[in-house]
């Protein structure tokens, strides 16, 4: 039996889902707000984890590809002293394949592959009992249904409010993102201080990281703990859209760090503010037969690696057991199981990465150090 299968979005979750039912041979309709794919920029790089990611790559048969796209020597990370003084240089064996890293553009388009995804359709609401099953109804007025639909819609998902009344709240610690292109050539000497992977710098409430993506091109985080409206609290009000208003202002945050350091904010193109939000740890719902959430959708947790890595393995996870699912009780029970074992696992990872943000942007940047001991391996 075919079901009708909807995932709704395009990004990490939705994809890997929709790879892993196209590779049983299973349909699947995936709506994608974004008019295209590269209608926006895909953001920075990812690694991905051998017992996550990478698990679920290799379920949608596309390990092979992705070794061959994906950087291992980005696994690299160096952390320096706000004087800039070098505390830990960490560099990973050449054959090492634990957490590699990938564009996220790169690896768009590895899942994308032959799939036919439906552009430039935003979902608005998902009715599920409806007599013809679960409805979703479209920003451009239609509406279509469906036996399952899949909320893989991120953090401001329109699905989840069909199972959940969670919101995302705000954790306290804002970032603010910028990027650099052609480091090698363009700045050589702020190449040589991120190496090849990773460079974080933590101080007291404020963390500067910069991540090496393929192609010379280095992504910048300027994290601090600050109000959700802080931007309206200085002495004047900050104009996020005013590029060099934003630069100065977190050259201000930062005041007293090490000049190379802050070089990194100084050569930085443009800013995007992006205050971290997260939802309720372990978050659950009561099971609502034909609609589930996946990825961000169901658990939006501090960015600290592991994000991507879960929606992926819940995509395909959850494509394996649908795949295998022959009438519609057994549909209805192969999404209940994959519920149980989607948030006990995101619950452990919810809990870790809540406390990681709290010792990585403390006010005690030793919290920073010690974590940073505990989890790489030597
Ligand atoms: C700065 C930063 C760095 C990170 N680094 C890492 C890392 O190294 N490793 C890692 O594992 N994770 C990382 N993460 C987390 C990771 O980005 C997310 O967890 C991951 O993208 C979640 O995937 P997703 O598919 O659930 O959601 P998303 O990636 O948010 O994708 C959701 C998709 O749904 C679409 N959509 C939204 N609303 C609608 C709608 N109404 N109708 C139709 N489509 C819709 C969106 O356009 C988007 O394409 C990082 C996050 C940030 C912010």
């Amino acid at each position: 039996m075919r079901h009708r299968i909807a995932v709704v979005g395009g990004g990490p979750a939705g994809l890997t889902f929709a790879r892993v039912l196209y590779r049983h041979d299973h349909p699947v309709t995936v709506l994608e707000r974004d008019p295209a794919p590269d209608a926006r920029p895909p953001g920075g790089t990812l690694d991905l984890h051998e017992k996550l990611g990478q698990l679920a790559l290799g379920k949608a048969g596309l390990l092979a590809e992705f070794q061959a796209l994906s950087r291992p020597e980005g696994q690299a990370m160096r952390i320096l002293d706000t004087d800039g003084t070098v505390l830990r240089d960490w560099q990973p064996r050449p054959d090492d394949g634990a957490n590699p890293e990938i564009d996220r553009g790169q690896l768009r388009d590895l899942l994308l592959g032959p799939l036919d995804v439906q552009w430039g359709r935003g979902v608005t609401e998902v009715v599920p009992g409806t007599r013809d099953g679960v409805l979703v109804r479209f920003a451009d007025g239609r509406q279509e249904t469906f036996d399952l639909v899949v909320g893989a819609d991120g953090a401001w998902s329109r699905v989840r409010p069909a199972v959940s009344s969670a919101t995302p709240h705000y954790t306290g610690v804002t970032s603010v993102e910028t990027s650099l292109d052609d480091v090698d050539t363009r700045h050589p000497d702020l190449a040589r201080l991120i190496g090849d992977g990773s460079m974080a710098v933590y101080g007291v409430n404020r963390a500067l990281v910069a991540q090496r993506n393929s192609g010379g091109h280095v992504k910048v985080y300027a994290q601090f703990r600050a109000p959700l409206d802080w931007h309206t609290n200085l002495d004047r009000h900050l104009d996020l859209d005013d590029v060099e208003a934003v630069r100065s202002s977190l050259l201000a945050l930062f005041d007293g760090w090490a000049a190379p350091v802050l070089d990194l904010l100084r050569h930085g193109t443009a800013f995007v503010h992006r205050p971290l939000y997260v939802l309720p740890v372990s978050h659950t719902w009561a099971h609502v037969p034909g609609v589930t959430l996946l990825g961000d959708a169901a658990h939006l947790m501090p960015p600290l690696g592991v994000g991507a890595n879960l929606a992926m393995l819940e995509g395909a996870e959850l494509a394996e057991s649908v795949a295998a699912a022959p009438g519609p009780g057994d549909l209805d029970e192969a999404v209940r199981a994959f519920e149980e074992q989607m948030w006990a696992r995101a619950g452990r990872w919810a809990k870790i990465t809540a406390a990681g943000l709290e010792r990585l942007v403390s006010p005690d940047p030793t919290e920073a150090l010690a974590l940073f001991d505990e989890v790489q391996p030597s």
